[in-house]
């Protein structure tokens, strides 16, 4: 069997005396799409930091595609590999935020581009033709030229998961990635990370939007007080929630 693209194993992570995360196990295959649906301050952002090794464990680890990071077991650091292979694996994995955080000094292109020109993947046309490619493919050929202030939050968006893809990741994160829209923008950022997904990208998100996860999702999991509670297909979590926590989470967010 291939390893996981992205694989949480026993994660604890604390904020001073706050645990945040508390034991979480996560598996996700090649391909798949996991949506994480939890309470605000149930530690979704921090699982996605961990993920991305923004934040460091003090107990357990992540892999990527098998390859281990930091393997601690009560405190004691028994392996960590070096800062190369760290900013090898984050090369691998993109983030898409809540606030876009495009560059507001450059154009959609360029924000497109400047990855993997700063990387040394690709050099200057490469880059700006391959930017091209991938703001055709979200729907906003004709904005290559706008500045982020020209843009609606929907197209800053997707210039946001234009940029994700243009380091070619073998998994992309999405930290609420509509939630700071407005309602009939919505729709057309999901239409960009629905046809990722069914394109066969690793996809990690944390959204709300409970209907966007029965379509998409191949496992929800539900996250509260830093543990995962219950996780399965969409068809039973979302439908046939096992746990008290969960049905009263649903019935808040439905
Ligand atoms: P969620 O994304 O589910 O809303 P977060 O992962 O952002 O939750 O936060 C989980 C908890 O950790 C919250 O109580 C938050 O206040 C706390 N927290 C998050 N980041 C930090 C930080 N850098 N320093 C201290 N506390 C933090
Ligand atoms: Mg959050």
């Amino acid at each position: 069997m291939r390893p996981a693209a992205v694989g949480v194993h026993g994660v604890h992570k604390r904020y001073g005396a706050q645990r945040v995360l508390d034991g979480v196990e996560l598996a996700v295959r090649p391909g798949e799409v996991t949506v994480i649906l939890g309470p605000s301050g149930s530690g979704k952002s921090t699982l996605l930091r961990v993920i991305n090794h923004l934040e460091k464990p003090e107990v357990g680890y992540v892999s990527v595609n098998g390859e281990l990071i930091g393997v601690r077991r009560h405190g004691e650091l028994l392996k960590e590999l070096s800062e190369r292979v760290i900013l090898g694996q984050r090369s691998r994995i993109g983030f898409v935020f809540q606030n876009f955080n495009l560059f507001p000094h450059l154009t959609a292109l360029d924000n497109v581009a400047a990855a993997p020109v700063a990387t040394g993947k690709l050099s200057k046309p490469e880059a700006r033709e391959l930017a091209r490619e991938l703001l055709v493919r979200v729907g906003l050929a004709d904005k290559v030229g706008a500045y982020p202030r020209q843009l609606s939050g929907g197209q800053q968006q997707r210039v946001a998961i234009a940029r994700a893809l243009a380091l070619r990741p073998g998994v992309i994160l999405f930290d609420e990635p509509t939630s700071a829209l407005d309602p009939e923008l919505v729709g057309e950022v999901l239409a960009v990370i629905k046809d990722l997904a069914t394109s066969g990208t690793t996809l990690i998100i944390v959204t709300h939007e409970i209907g966007f996860a029965r379509e998409v999702a191949d496992q929800v999991v539900f996250l509260d007080e830093g543990r995962i509670v219950e996780q399965g297909p969409p068809t039973e979590l979302l439908d046939h929630p096992k746990h008290e926590r969960t049905r009263d989470f649903l019935s808040k967010v439905l």
